[in-house]
This record gives structure tokens, sequence and C-alpha cells, in this order.
């Protein structure tokens, strides 16, 4: 049996290739360091860490929790060795970084059927079955390749992400509903009422502005890599950057009042924080424009100065950072393979994903799914109702016009129909749903999980 390809040897790569392995088909996994090093990664192992040594939180009532459990049902190698290394967190999984690394690199090392290639892969081998795994920090030869099978415009390079609070945390006595001069779309929450609009608008009164302004300027930022030392489009700058071109700046650009008038006064506000409805299921939404480097803990403090986000719950936080990653929905399938090329699959953060675990989950599926294409098998969807399904659905169903990669959230998973009150019921519901679902899968699939 030919062996499957996998380039790169991140989270991605390495659970795909253990996958691959397992299922008893050969598979070569290309990692380009220490031959080629990148902005970020430090040592030569197998799926290293690149910042943070968090997987986030490790409960049922977590979407991410249960996603790794899911994974840990499935055999994955990153979840189990992540098991074995893991340092006290609270309800969060973190590993001993150094330890998680190596031992994943030794477990492929040691297994008969993974060879080892180091060395850039400039090209999508044309042949054979192959999972793009390279991560957000793909080389440039290789990203010039990727543009060309998927066309330029579906490959992104940077990522300016806004944050996204939950909508159950914003306190609605404090905001209104519009679109700016009432042009809303047909779709707008409330249409034919007063309380139309496609946006929720946090109205500031100049005070509030100016305290808001004054603790955006002081506000510490993260930490730059040297990839980040690019120039920004215009398009999509910091706030904290455009705040320092002037007081007023903001007010001319994202926090802009005009054409929104506040119900209760009748008149524009000083300046406005827009939110958008980020997800289908309205719970999520989005600042718009803006997004941020501050850090995390930073963003929380400023942003709750803005009225009705005071006990904002942030599903995101702001960032731009360099990250290649295709326009999923135009080129995948639910299964991770493309669209016009069923033998290619793509996994990771390239593939349109978010974070450390969710790329190890698109690997592992990607992995499944490569090695049962190498035994002319059909290749599996997870039921929607898991979060590896719903991943999976994500990726190959949001709007493409829209498309920003995506961390596991409960929002992209198929709601309840009898959804119980309480916010953490009706989370560990859906956990307790998607375990049920995927035994079930497994039954029926006769999916049997390896230990990693
Ligand atoms: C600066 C930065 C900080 C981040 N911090 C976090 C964080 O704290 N938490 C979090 O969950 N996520 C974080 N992320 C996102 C993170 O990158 C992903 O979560 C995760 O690493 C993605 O896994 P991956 O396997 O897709 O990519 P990676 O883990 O990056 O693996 C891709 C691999 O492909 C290799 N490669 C690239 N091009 C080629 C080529 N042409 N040929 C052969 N090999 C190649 C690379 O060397 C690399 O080893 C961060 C990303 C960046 C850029």
């Amino acid at each position: 049996m030919s062996p499957v390809r996998v380039i790169g040897g991140g989270l991605a790569g390495s659970e795909a290739a253990w996958q691959i392995a397992s299922a008893g088909v050969p598979v070569i996994l290309h990692e380009m360091r220490p031959v080629q090093p990148t902005a970020v990664h430090r040592t030569d192992r197998l799926a290293e860490l690149v910042c943070s040594n968090s997987f986030r939180g490790d409960k049922l009532d977590n979407a991410v929790g249960l996603l790794k459990e899911e994974m840990r049902r499935l055999g994955s190698l990153v979840m189990a060795v992540a098991d074995t290394v893991r340092v006290p967190a609270g309800a969060a999984l973190a590993v001993d970084r150094d330890l998680f690394s190596a031992e994943i690199t030794r477990r492929l090392e040691a297994h008969p059927l993974v060879t080892i290639v180091r060395g850039e892969v400039t090209d999508i081998p044309d042949d054979g079955i192959v999972i793009v795994a390279t991560g957000p920090l793909t080389s440039d030869r290789l990203s010039e390749a990727i543009a060309r099978f998927v066309g330029r415009e579906h490959l992104a390079f940077f990522d300016a992400i806004s944050p996204i609070v939950l909508a159950e945390s914003i306190d609605m006595s404090r905001v209104f509903r519009a679109s700016r001069w009432n042009r809303h779309s047909p779709a707008s929450t409330g249409e034919g009422s007063a309380d139309t609009g496609d946006y929720l608008n946090c109205p500031l009164t100049r005070e509030q502005y100016d305290a808001f302004y004054d603790a955006l300027m002081t506000a510490e930022r993260a930490t730059l890599h040297d990839f980040d030392q690019v120039k920004f489009f215009e398009g999509c700058l910091p706030i904290e950057v455009m705040a320092k071109r002037g007081r007023d700046t903001l007010r001319f650009g994202p926090m802009k009042p005009t054409g929104l008038v506040d119900p209760r006064t009748g008149r524009w506000p000083y300046a406005v924080v827009q939110l958008r409805q980020d997800n289908l299921a309205g719970d999520h939404y989005s600042l718009v424009g803006f997004q941020t480097q501050l850090k995390w803990g930073e963003q929380a403090r400023v942003l709750r100065l803005i009225p009705g986000l005071e006990q904002a719950e942030f599903v995101r936080y702001g960032m731009i950072h360099r990250n290649t990653y295709i326009n999923a929905p135009t080129v995948l399938k639910p299964t991770w393979q493309t669209r016009t090329r069923p033998t290619l699959l793509f996994a990771g953060q390239v593939s349109g994903v978010e974070g450390y675990v969710e790329s190890a989950a698109s690997g592992l599926v990607a992995g499944m799914n490569a090695a049962r294409l190498a035994a002319g098998l059909e290749p599996l969807l997870l039921p929607r109702t898991t979060a590896i399904g719903a991943l999976g659905y994500y990726v190959s169903h949001a709007d493409p016009k829209h498309y920003d990669p995506t961390n596991i959230t409960f929002g992209i998973m198929a709601p309840l129909t009898d959804a119980p009150r309480g916010r953490r019921d009706r989370q560990l519901l859906i956990s307790r749903r998607a375990l049920a679902a995927l035994d079930d899968w497994k039954r029926r699939t006769a999916v049997v999980a390896s230990p990693g």
C-alpha cells in the first residue's frame, strides 16, 4: 500500500499521522523544522506548542472540554499524551510543553508505520493521498502552491480578529438595536417593530468615551513576534493604533455614531460601539471593527468600560497575527477532503480552524479519513451533534463571504430542541447528547480507537 503523505508535523499533522498509522496504513510525515525554521517555533520537535501551554477548559460544561473528551474516545494521540503530562491548571488542561512535544515525537518516531522526513515541502504532491497540515506559518513556497490550488482570493495570510462576547452577558437595558441610517437587512431582528436593526449599539457619552479612550491609551499590548511587525492594512488597524492618531479618530472610525438614533434620547450618541451577531444561534456578538493586540486581561478591563459590556464574558479575545488559512467553505467538505480533489485533505489551522485542540481534532478526522481512502473505503462523517462533527460542518458550510477561523463553541453546534433555561444545564445537556451520539456512531461504524 502506498504511504499517505502528511505535510506539517504540528498538532494537526502529528495527530493525523498517528491515526493513519494506527489504522495500519504507512505514512510519511514531512516536517520542515529544523532544516527550515518558522518565526515562532523554537525546537525541532513535533507538535510544539508555540505559545500558551494550555489546552483550555477540560469540563463538559465547556465546548472545548467536550471536544477533548470526544477526541479521547476516538483514540487521540494528542489527548493521550496531554493527559500524561498535565500540570495543575484548575478546570483547564495545561501541559508541560517540553514533555508534551518530546513524547509525541518519541511515539511517532517509534511507530513502525511512520516515516518522518525533515525538510520543506514546496508544492502539493500531484498524486497519492495527501494531508496539508502546515499551520498558520505555512512556508512561503507552499503557501504559493496552496494559493494556486484554492485560488489566490481563497487564501488569507493575516488575521485581524475582533473580540466576541456572549449575548447573555450583554446588559440589554443599556444598549439599543438599530442599523445605521435604518438600512437593515430583511432578516433583521424585530423587523417591522420599533426595535428593528442588525446591530446592538452601545452608546457612550462624552465622559464615558474619554474614560474609555484614556484606558485604551495606557493599556498593555501583547508581545509582538517578528512576523507581526507588518504594515497593517488601513481597513483593519488595531483600535489602539487608531487611537494613537488622535482622541477623536475612533469616533470617525469604528465608534462612529452617525445615523444611529438612540431611542431613549432621540439623538445620535457621542460615540457608539456596534455589536454584530456572530453565529446563527444568536448567542455570540462580535465588536465591529475592534481588532486589537491588547493583552487579553487588558482587553477585558478596557472593553468592560463600554456601556452594556460591564459584565461581558468573552468567547474570544481580539488579536492580529500571521495566519495562513484557506477559505474553508469554498474548498472543503465536512470530511476535510477538498471538493475538487478528494484525495487531498487539509487539517489544522491552515484548514480554517483556530486553536491547538481544534487543530488536533481536525487532524484526527482527516487522518482517519485518509487511512480509509488508502484502504479503498468511504470517508466517514461524524454526527453534527458532536463537537468534532460540528467543527467539520462549520468549516464546510459557514458563509464564505465572512469566513473566520473558529474555536469550537456551543454556538456552532446543533441547538437543543427542548433547552433548559440555565446556561450550564444547557451546555451539559449538549455535551451528554454529543457523547451519546459519538458512542452510537462508533458502534454503527465499528470505529475502534487505538490507544494513543
Ligand atoms: C504566534 C502564535 C501564537 C499562538 N498561540 C496559541 C495559543 O496560545 N493557543 C492555541 O490554542 N493556539 C495558538 N495559536 C494557534 C496555533 O498555531 C494553533 O492552535 C496550532 O499550532 C495549529 O496547529 P497546526 O498543526 O495547524 O499548526 P502548527 O502546530 O504550526 O504545525 C504546522 C507545522 O508545519 C510545519 N510546516 C510549515 N510549512 C511547511 C512546509 N512547507 N513543509 C513542511 N513542514 C511545514 C511547521 O514547521 C509546523 O511544525 C497561535 C498561533 C500563533 C501564530
